[in-house]
């Protein structure tokens, strides 16, 4: 296994004095690799899971020529171009009851939506454009072509053939496709065991009294929001006190655990606690400097120890900066992790509706309110002070503007990248 330093050496212009945000990316695909593990769940335990092959259909979609629309199946190669056709109707095709009898030269079949088109017919004529008169159908010249409204054996997919890529995270449309295609299990990774841990002196938990210079524990609940949204194993750790012997056992039995551990707190610079010591003793982490706002200061690595490594992501402290570097790294490390294929999400444009001081030479995340404007387009303003401790302001936001590395003062009217909440978090 490469140690991160090696990793690092590789990455052109790694500065680990002040990391650019996209070059942690690149960082990040070297350092995670997919789990191996797979299992086999039914399809509703499938929701949210990555498929760890690809998924072949066992039949073909649909399994047999059928009709589009109500009406009249026939043979088209009777049509002639500007000439109405007269046809006898011999008989019924509905769906799920075939017509099985003959049917020859001027004649035709009444159809149903979904019904399996009779052997030699081809086109299907709209109920709505005939003209029925006891058993003779009529239909005006033009109306259709030869082939119309029928679709055919495999149109949608052939039996043998990806119905969806390795990869894919299970959506709602997946799930239902999987139940089309009669499968009613299907091979997804296994998903990753993520503990999760609060360190600080000053940090009380539910139910402490309150006391002077002490905050109330958040980063535990916002992470936990954040994991499960995700689809992995949130295990709680609790919040461990900035002391040796606490955090050296909390470090063990994590890695021990769980596939990933993500701290809160104790990597910024000139941190006077004991998180960095515990860290480095445990494994291999490299401590990050890195061009953002919020969320500069982060810890990542591998604990390795003997009964079980961890990737390792120590955030920093800040409620703010826990969700921004969440974001922007700790999820696509873990979408990578889950094995799923595009772990990026995808920005949406939209116009500042304000101007925003910004400086080059750092990625900037603003917490941002996007609606629509009159004209249907999407704008955006941010939701003020944008001091990295507000999570109110990030619970009031409904997206992040992202102001990349190069990116200087954004005017009134400029576009910008937004990344949506919904479906991100
Ligand atoms: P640190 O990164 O440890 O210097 O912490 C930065 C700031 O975040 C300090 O004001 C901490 O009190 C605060 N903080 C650290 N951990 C948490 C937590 N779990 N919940 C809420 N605030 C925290
Ligand atoms: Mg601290």
């Amino acid at each position: 296994m490469k140690s991160l330093e090696q990793i690092a050496a590789e990455l052109q212009g790694y500065d680990p004095g002040a990391l650019r945000a996209d070059a942690v990316d690149a960082f990040l695909a070297r350092l995670v690799e997919p789990l191996a593990q797979t299992e086999s769940v039914g399809v509703f335990d499938a929701l949210g899971r990555v498929l760890a092959a690809d998924l072949i259909s066992p039949i073909s979609v649909p399994p047999h020529d059928n009709s589009a629309m109500d009406g009249f199946a026939f043979a088209g190669a009777q049509l002639q171009p500007g000439q109405a056709l007269a046809l006898r109707v011999v008989g019924t095709a509905y769906a799920g009851a075939a017509w099985q009898g003959p049917v020859g030269p001027g004649e035709c079949v009444r159809i149903m939506t979904g019904a399996v088109m009779p052997a030699g017919l081809d086109t299907v004529v709209p109920v709505e454009f005939t003209r029925l008169e006891g058993d003779s159908m009529t239909l005006p010249a033009g109306c259709v072509q030869a082939g119309d409204n029928r679709r055919q054996l495999g149109e949608d997919l052939m039996a043998g053939q990806p119905a969806l890529r390795a990869g894919t995270r299970l959506g709602p449309a997946a799930l239902g496709l999987i139940a089309s295609l009669g499968l009613a299990s299907v091979t997804v990774r296994r998903r990753p065991r993520v503990a999760f841990f609060s360190t600080g002196d000053e940090i009380l938990s539910l139910g402490e009294a309150p006391r002077e210079g002490a905050v109330y524990d958040s980063n535990r609940y916002t992470l936990f929001g954040l994991l499960s949204r995700l689809g992995v194993e949130p295990v709680d750790f609790g919040a461990v006190k900035d002391d040796p012997t606490s955090l050296e056992a909390a470090f063990r039995r994590a890695a021990a655990e769980a596939d990933v551990v993500i701290t809160s707190g104790g990597v910024s610079v000139g941190e006077a606690d004991h998180t960095k010591a515990i860290m480095r003793q445990l494994g291999d982490v490299a401590f990050w400097r890195i061009a953002m706002r919020p969320g500069r200061p982060m810890a990542v690595g591998r604990l390795l120890q003997e009964d079980g490594s961890a990737l390792l992501f120590g955030l920093p402290g800040n409620p703010v900066a826990v969700m921004v570097t969440f974001l922007a790294f700790v999820r696509p490390a873990l979408l990578r992790l889950m094995g799923a294929a595009d772990p990026k999400p995808l920005p949406v444009p939209a116009i500042s509706q304000e101007s925003i001081r910004k400086k080059p030479g750092r990625t900037e995340f603003q917490r941002g309110i996007a609606d629509r404007a009159a004209d249907g387009s999407l704008r955006v303003r941010t939701t003020g002070s944008q001091g990295s401790g507000v999570l109110r302001s990030m619970a009031e936001a409904n997206c992040m503007i992202v102001l990349p590395h190069e990116q200087a003062d954004v005017q009134i009217g400029d576009r910008v990248e937004l990344l949506l909440f919904d479906g991100l978090i």
